[in-house]
């Protein structure tokens, strides 16, 4: 299973969880919310061959926490991954937009300036001005857009920009999920969880529990989840081998 979003950290028991990933040999990419949260973070997966730590900025907390983007800039030599970050123009955050721009503006400089990340990016209700964003600042490496939310119009324009996508349970589960998965092309999709906060009927998904996610995309895309599975695996391969060559 590949598990392309999942807060590793942020589950009751992180040793547990990362047990039971390992045990079934899922694919992981933990992610983080903030500079602070990495070490630690990077520190759960070691010895895991199959688990890579992102460096993250969560943009819900870009506004108390951008005093951490110095750390930021230190630790990005040592990892290829970087997220969760990105934007979110809900409400209740949007006194905030001017920090989220600014937080972002500065991780994407520095993403260029390093080349070769892989960018998990969140975009609720601000999926306009992220890939504006993407597209002011040049080569920032690979983005992922995480759990994609928004029009097909901006899905479209997500992918002329070379984005890729990773859809878990709830996005699939959802009719206006499913027609949005159904517009990207197949060869840019991987599977995640958003784990503990994607859940499956109130229930927290665990790290590398994207079995919904795959019946899911096999409905969509008209293919045996067996042939699903090899895509994904197909695209995980093509995704770390894009940014492997760029970093000799
Ligand atoms: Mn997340």
């Amino acid at each position: 299973m590949i598990d392309f979003h999942c807060h590793l950290d942020l589950y009751p028991d992180p040793e547990a969880a990362i047990e039971a990933a390992a045990a079934a040999g899922s694919y992981v990419l933990s992610v983080t919310n903030t500079p602070s949260a990495f070490l630690g973070t990077a520190r759960l997966a070691l010895g895991r061959s199959r688990i890579r730590t992102a460096l993250g900025l969560h943009p819900a907390l870009a506004h108390k926490r951008w005093g951490e983007l110095d750390r930021f800039d230190a630790l990005l030599k040592t990892t290829r991954y970087v997220g969760e970050v990105g934007l979110d123009g809900s409400v209740e955050l949007r006194e905030h937009q001017a920090v989220q721009l600014e937080v972002l503006a500065h991780i994407l400089r520095s993403c260029v300036r390093v080349g070769g990340r892989i960018i998990s990016l969140h975009t609720r209700r601000a999926a306009g001005s992220t890939l504006d964003m993407l597209s002011s600042h040049g080569e920032v490496g690979i983005p992922v857009l995480h759990w994609f939310s928004g029009s097909a119009t901006e899905l479209r324009q997500a992918i002329g920009l070379g984005c890729w996508f990773s859809v878990g349970p709830p996005m699939l589960h959802s009719g206006r999920g499913r027609d949005l998965v159904a517009l990207m092309p197949r060869d840019c999709v991987l599977t995640e969880t958003d784990g503990p906060f994607g859940t499956d009927r109130r229930r927290p998904l665990q790290p590398g529990e994207v079995s919904a996610a795959l019946s899911g995309l096999s409905m969509v895309w008209g293919e045996p989840e067996d042939e699903v599975s090899a895509r994904l695996r197909e695209n995980l391969r093509r995704l770390v081998q894009a940014v492997d060559t760029k970093d000799s």
